[in-house]
């Protein structure tokens, strides 16, 4: 089988062969294809698309390109949750906490951020002495014992998705769905969880501007899921604005104690008791919806989550009291100029403001500021006054804050403007 016919092939609008599809993968995977072939097929695709089939079969091709994660000794049920990325997005701190006092069970391998997105693994480590680097042995007994752990990934899972993602970065064949859904599946199917939540991210701030958009990348990432045996949910969620007020990594550390304390910002909260709900409906903890979101609920206020969360952060090796009573660095606050109703706050710019600060990382080699980021303090639709605070910026004493570079990242209107919804649609329960 020749690349150019492949290329041809998929360029004509004609359908792979799984043959095709894993000789491709392998020719990515043991670097016998050269760049600027497997750049002219991911183009191709972009155009072209791929039938359902086909991104089961690129799927599978690039699961099977690595190592598969073997959780069978973790009793109970195990649940995994993947987002498509967002700013201000802490959900792993407390859903992985959360759900394991509810019994269920999250291994969880989480990542480093990259430019307007953050890391769990990042946030994490703004904690004094918490370890990411769990052995796999480690990683499972903490699971068996607390019911929960997060770490970043030591296997080598889905190498082929390391390689065409580069590609797809550099080739703008990043946002297609049948290559998001493949990359986005293949990993979580090799992280070997029963239970898979989607948080599938759409609008300004995500790859996903629109809800069509969005609906179809989940249905495609549900059903390969669903192919594979596994129970999978996804749910379509607003990104317009941060999610809840934190962003940047001890601060959005704070936050989510909060809100495993039963506070938190509300939507930030709203997303939280969707998601663990979800998860217990699928996972059969509690089948009926209604009662599983009761349970949540009464669980956060309970704080017995936070008691798990201070449990995994000791296992760890964190020092959570270092962490809560390390003095905040200084803080500018940006103040309202006009009165009336918050017609929008730019996901992507807060992102990106909080990443110059420090929060996050311009390049891969980057270090992290873990002290310094932004807190938004109105939501989309607030009623606001002139002079109220909008946005509070955390930074070191040298650095210079100019508050016009901040304020055009909020609009104010003088007509009123509906609260946007978060949770936009359910797809798979
Ligand atoms: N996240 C992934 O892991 N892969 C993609 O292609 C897009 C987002």
């Amino acid at each position: 089988m020749r690349m150019v016919d492949l290329i041809e092939k998929k360029r004509n609008q004609e359908a792979h062969t799984e043959e095709e599809i894993k000789t491709i993968i392998e020719g990515v995977t043991n670097q016998t294809i050269p760049d600027y072939q497997i750049s002219a097929w991911l183009m191709a695709v972009y155009f072209q698309g791929m039938t359902k089939k086909e991104a089961f079969y690129l799927t599978k091709a690039m699961l099977e390109s690595g190592d598969q994660i073997d959780l069978s000794e973790i009793k109970g049920i195990k649940v995994d949750k993947h987002s498509t990325g967002g700013v201000g997005d802490k959900t792993t701190l407390v859903l992985a906490p959360l759900i394991a006092t509810l019994s269920g069970k999250m291994a969880k391998l989480s990542g480093r951020g990259l430019g307007h997105t953050g890391g769990t693994l990042d946030k994490l480590e703004s904690i004094q002495g918490f370890n990411v680097g769990l052995e796999k042995q480690a990683f499972i007994d903490q699971v068996n014992d607390i019911g929960c752990a997060v770490a970043g990934q030591t296997a080598k899972i889905a190498p082929a998705d390391k390689i065409l993602y580069a590609l797809r970065d550099v080739t703008g064949t990043v946002p297609s769905i049948p290559l998001i859904a493949s990359s986005i599946m293949a990993k979580k199917l090799a992280s070997g969880a029963d239970v898979i939540v989607l948080d599938v991210k759409v609008g300004d701030g995500a790859f996903m501007k629109t809800i069509e958009e969005a609906k179809k990348l989940a249905e495609l990432m549900v059903s390969i899921g669903q192919d594979y045996g596994k129970k999978v949910v996804a749910l379509l969620t607003n990104m317009h604005e941060p999610l809840g007020m934190a962003v940047g990594n001890k601060l959005e550390v704070l936050e989510a104690i909060d809100t495993l304390k039963g506070g938190g910002p509300k939507d930030f909260k709203g997303l939280i008791i969707e998601l663990a709900s979800a998860i217990l409906v699928l996972s059969d903890i509690e089948p009926n919806l209604e009662i599983a979101k009761d349970l949540v609920i009464n669980t956060l206020e309970s704080q017995k989550a936070y008691q798990t969360f201070k449990a995994m952060v000791k296992r760890q090796s964190g020092n959570i009291d270092a962490f809560l009573t390390k003095k905040v660095i200084e803080k500018t606050i940006l103040n309202a100029e006009d009165e009336g109703f918050i017609k929008s706050i730019n996901a992507l710019d807060v992102g990106l403001k909080a990443m110059h600060l420090g929060a996050g990382r311009k390049t891969i080699e980057d270090n992290i500021d873990h002290e310094v980021g932004i807190r938004v303090l109105v939501k989309t639709g607030d009623r606001i006054k002139v002079g109220e605070p909008l946005l509070e910026i955390y930074h070191h004493e040298n650095q210079v804050i100019d508050l016009n570079e901040y304020s055009p990242m909020i609009k104010i209107s003088k007509e009123e403007v509906a609260a946007p919804k978060l949770v936009l649609q359910t797809i798979g329960i």
